[in-house]
């Protein structure tokens, strides 16, 4: 607003000369109150026009219509305009407000990034955590699974060992070859046995679990082995060529106990075979086929 401003100043100004105005006849009252007096007292009417002014203005001070003013007041009050100061205050108060106000939101500013900074590391390390544990659970989980399988393997070992001994024969096919001869009459008298003939040094092993009772020579068979199993049935194998148990040892079916030969009264290398059951020499293809071996 120029013109209001204008205006103040315009005021400011008359003000200004009526306090000057004031001041001169302050001034002058109080230089020349002798004269003034002077001249009351004697009646003259040749006063001067300074010295009815300035007693008119004595008149006016007499009837409190100036105000009193006094010379120290005057630099202070000429210095200071309120509305100016006023306005500075106003206007310091404001930028101190303002800095106020930024500081605070420059501190606040600086928490919130310390806070998010702070957030941050401990989601990051959160995140760690969390991998590692995940690592960790893959790890056991792997060993777990390891051992689970180990165990597995394990286990199937067993199995595998407990079916190859159930499947350890309670019998066996004394030997491999070509069968060449049956049990009964033969030649105008009785074959106790049966013949399975191969090559010389073939093996041969025992039909049945049991006990060596001959390992040797023996008339007419050469050289032979018997086995007597726990429930007393013999088994006989003759015309060996070697043998490699002796008496009194403990044999399991299918095990070697000697090899094919050509000796005794043989006309080709061959086994012959035969079964005592109760002190009876039976014919051993029924007996060992029903133990499931077949021998034709
Ligand atoms: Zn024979």
């Amino acid at each position: 607003m120029p013109r209001n401003r204008t205006n103040g100043s315009a005021r400011r100004g008359a003000g200004k000369a009526v306090i000057a105005s004031a001041l001169a006849g302050a001034f002058l009252v109080g230089g020349q109150p002798m004269l003034a007096g002077a001249s009351t007292t004697e009646g003259t009417n040749d006063t001067t026009v300074a010295e009815q002014h300035a007693a008119h203005l004595a008149e006016l001070s007499e009837q409190k219509m100036l105000p009193r003013i006094t010379p120290s007041v005057l630099p202070v009050f000429h210095d200071i305009n309120p509305t100016l100061e006023l306005t500075k205050l106003v206007s310091q108060a404001k930028a101190d407000a303002d800095a106020a106000a930024e500081e605070a939101a420059a501190q606040e500013q600086a928490e919130a990034d310390e806070a998010a900074a702070q957030e941050q590391a401990a989601a990051e390390e959160a995140a760690e955590q969390e991998q590692a544990a995940a690592q960790e659970q893959a790890a056991a989980e792997e060993q777990a699974a390891a051992e689970e399988q180990a165990v597995a393997e394990e286990q199937a070992a067993a199995e595998e060992e407990a079916a190859t001994v159930t499947a350890s024969p309670e019998f066996a096919k004394p030997t491999e070859g070509t069968f060449t001869s049956g049990f009964g009459a033969r030649w105008g008298t009785t074959h106790y046995g049966i013949d399975i003939a191969n090559s010389i040094g073939t093996p041969i092993v025992s039909a049945t679990d049991g006990t060596v009772i001959s390992a040797g020579s023996a008339s007419g068979f050469g050289q032979w082995v018997r086995v007597q199993a726990d429930d007393g049935t013999i088994t006989v194998y003759g015309h060996i060529d070697t043998y490699s148990v002796s008496v009194g040892q403990q044999v399991q079916a299918g095990e070697q106990i000697a090899t094919m030969g050509n000796r005794g009264q043989s006309t080709g290398p061959h086994l012959h075979f035969e079964v005592h059951v109760n002190g009876q020499k039976i014919d051993p293809q029924p007996w060992l086929s029903a133990r499931g071996i077949a021998v034709q």
